[in-house]
């Protein structure tokens, strides 16, 4: 997505060599929504014709893609993973592990009320990075847990760098990533796979 790939180059900041890659600007903080909602509509573009009855993301910053997404997949429900559990989650869960990569990699649990995913549902996963593929390993094991099935992973930046995506294609996972970074450093900027 070229204006993605333009404002990553224009506004990213770097840290470290092939680490993190801050986007406060119009994703991960302050979230330019006219860019969003054209985030959204691609991800449609690239899973058109797929039946979406859910899109599962995980908190906080996969809410508001999500949402977009599920606007131009005609309203399908959002249902976000939260990160810790809490007392205003009534009754049973679905529960699994995630390796938080910005986070000194502590794993922390996410879970889903059973309520919202059943068997069946063919659910779409979006987040806002792939680096290693921890999150979205732990999205696929909420999917079917519930007995639903997972129609892809839409993925704003994905660290190619990373073996995330590997991780995630080899479970025969569809993976649309709107973005995707070969490498990145203070010194060489950011470089995109094409
Ligand atoms: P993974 O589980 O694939 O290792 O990491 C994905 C999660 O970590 C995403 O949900 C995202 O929030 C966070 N993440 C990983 N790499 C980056 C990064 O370079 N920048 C930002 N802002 N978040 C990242």
């Amino acid at each position: 997505m070229k204006e993605l790939k333009e404002r990553i180059l224009r506004e990213g900041k770097i840290r470290g060599h092939n680490e993190v890659l801050k986007v406060d600007s119009f994703l991960n903080h302050q979230m330019d929504v006219a860019f969003l909602q054209a985030v959204g509509q691609e991800f449609r573009r690239r899973f058109d014709g797929c039946q979406v009855d859910r899109v599962l993301t995980i908190e906080a910053s996969g809410i508001a893609v999500a949402a977009f997404t599920a606007q131009a997949f005609d309203q399908a429900p959002v249902l976000f993973a939260k990160k810790h559990k809490t007392k205003n989650i009534a009754g049973d869960v679905f529960l699994s592990q995630v390796e938080s990569f910005t986070q000194d990699k502590r794993p922390y649990n996410i879970f889903v009320s059973k309520e919202f995913l059943h068997p069946g549902e063919r659910v779409l996963l979006i987040d806002d990075f792939l680096a290693n593929g921890s999150a979205l390993e732990g999205l696929i094991d909420l999917v079917h847990q519930a007995g639903a099935q997972v129609v892809g992973a839409g993925i704003v930046i994905e660290k190619a760098f990373q073996p995330g995506g590997e991780r995630i294609r080899a479970k025969g996972v569809r993976v649309e990533s709107l973005a995707r970074i070969a490498s990145m450093s203070e010194e060489t900027g950011v470089v995109f796979c094409d």
